[in-house]
């Protein structure tokens, strides 16, 4: 598996409940980041391995986004 030069493609997506699977950790996600290398196709992974394989925080942003719009929707209560 290439180390880098992977890219994230898409939406994160939110299974509702811890019911994914990180392809390259095997650790159980909830939000599946779809992430693509020209040499090996797309893999599903998680917040974290996303950021690792893309070099960049672009799943830990997606998450803030999430995590706020949830405390909000609970305050709202
Ligand atoms: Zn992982």
């Amino acid at each position: 598996m290439p180390p880098s030069g992977w890219e994230h493609f898409g939406d994160y997506n939110d299974l509702g409940g811890l019911d994914g699977e990180c392809e390259l950790c095997g650790t159980a996600i909830r939000y599946v980041f779809p992430v693509y290398h020209a040499r090996w196709g797309t893999m599903e992974v998680g917040e974290v391995c996303c950021d690792h394989l893309t070099s960049s925080d672009f799943a830990t942003n997606q998450m803030r986004h999430v995590k706020r719009r949830t405390r909000f929707l609970f305050s709202n209560r």
